[in-house]
Order: structure tokens, then C-alpha cells, then sequence
């Protein structure tokens, strides 16, 4: 099986890239943050207000997390139910990012990660995919972007689905979801040391796509 890994900070684009490499090169697209969101919407549903490794790992067993591949497109399920919309609300970004940083939680969705791997052919998106997950992946990209240039993206796409979200909380949102995700001790979010760095700050998303399907 071959195995494409995109790894970067929220908001650089790897989404909308790896379905389109997915699309050309007919693999499957699994989104990784979409099942730290699914922990991280379980927790808020059952109305925790501190999302720590103190509070969330007691939860763990009561949770599972499913992903089916729906026409080629990923849909996420919690306990059976599609939360595939769900956990793409602003609120569930930073849930999803605190739990991210617990051990227990990344432990839960490894093997999840790993099994779609062996058996299929993959694009995946994250944050650990080529340090930690696939670290044989066939082909790594980084891809990140200016968090000014990210959020201003994050904003107008919150503005297509009806969300309106302040550009500076956006803004500042971002950047501490960098830094916990690149400070966290646990599988930090950096670049593979064989990873290809495409930063997009200054590229269109088709200049963007190109870049990336040219690495593969
Ligand atoms: O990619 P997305 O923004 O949906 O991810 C939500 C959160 O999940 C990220 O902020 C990150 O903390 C976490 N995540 C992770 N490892 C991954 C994918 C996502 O820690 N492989």
C-alpha cells in the first residue's frame, strides 16, 4: 500500500490539498484531526469544562470512534453517530487540541491510524503522520503557511458556512494552537526530516496542489 503523509498547522491547507491528490491518484483521504475533534466534542457533550489528562482519559472507554469512507469522502462516528458535522464548529477546534496533548488520547486513536494505512492507499493529513504514525510513508509533505495568511483563510471559510467568527480571535486561536501542538510533549507537530517543506503563504491553492502533487 502506498502511503502519502501531510503534516502542518491548522489552517495551511493540508485538507483541501489531500483530497485533490487523493482524487488524482484515487486513494482514500483520512482526515486524523477529525478523530482528536471526535474525542474532544464527547468531552464537551459531557459538559467538561477543564480537558486535561487528569479529566479525559476516564472518558476514553465509553467513546469509540469510527470512520467510514462514504464515495471516496471520510464521515466520523461517534458511538454510532455521524459527527462528521458536528465536529467542525469553533469550539470543537480547541477541544480537539486540548485533548490532542494527552498521551492516553493519542494512544486511543493510534491503532485507528495505523490499520487504515495497511490496508488501503492513502492520503493522510495531520499533525504526527510522518514523525509518528507512518514514519515509512512513501511520500511526506509539510505544508504550512503564515498564521496571518492561515487565519484569514480559517475566517472566510467560517463566513461560507454561516459562522461568524472575529479575525482576531481566529487569529490568536491559531497561534495558540500552534504552540501547544508544537510545545506539547507527545508527538509535537514538526517536520519530518525527510519531509518536502511547501510553504503556501504566498501561493494560490492551485499553485499549492501543483507543488504538492509534483513531490509526489
Ligand atoms: O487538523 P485539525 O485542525 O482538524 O485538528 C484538530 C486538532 O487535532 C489540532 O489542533 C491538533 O491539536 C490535533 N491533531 C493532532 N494530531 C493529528 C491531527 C490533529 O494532534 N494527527
Amino acid at each position: 500500500m502506498i502511503s502519502i503523509a501531510i503534516d502542518g498547522p491548522a489552517g495551511a491547507g493540508k485538507s483541501t490539498i489531500a483530497k485533490r491528490l487523493s482524487a488524482e491518484f484515487g486513494f482514500i483521504y483520512v482526515d486524523t484531526g477529525a478523530l482528536y475533534r471526535a474525542v474532544g466534542l464527547y468531552a464537551l457533550r459531557q459538559g467538561l469544562t477543564q480537558l486535561n489528562a487528569q479529566t479525559v482519559p476516564p472518558l476514553l472507554p465509553q467513546i469509540t470512534v469510527k470512520l467510514k469512507f462514504v464515495d471516496g469522502l471520510q464521515r466520523v462516528f461517534l458511538n454510532d453517530q455521524d459527527v462528521s458535522e458536528a465536529i467542525r464548529q469553533n469550539e470543537v477546534s480547541m477541544a480537539a487540541s486540548d485533548v490532542s496533548a494527552i498521551p492516553a488520547v493519542r494512544e486511543f486513536l493510534f491503532e485507528l491510524q495505523r490499520n487504515i494505512a495497511k490496508e488501503n492507499n492513502i492520503v493522510m493529513d495531520g499533525r504526527d503522520i510522518g514523525t509518528v504514525v507512518l514514519p515509512n510513508a512513501d511520500v511526506k509533505i509539510f505544508l504550512t503557511a503564515s498564521p496571518e495568511v492561515r487565519a484569514h483563510r480559517r475566517h472566510l471559510e467560517l463566513l461560507e458556512k454561516g459562522q461568524s467568527v472575529d479575525f482576531q480571535q481566529l487569529l490568536e486561536e491559531i497561534k495558540t494552537r500552534d504552540h501547544n501542538d508544537s510545545t506539547r510533549a507527545v508527538a509535537p507537530l514538526k517536520q519530518a526530516e525527510d519531509a518536502v517543506l511547501v510553504d503556501s503563504s504566498d501561493l494560490t491553492l492551485e499553485e499549492a496542489v501543483s507543488a504538492a502533487a509534483d513531490t509526489v
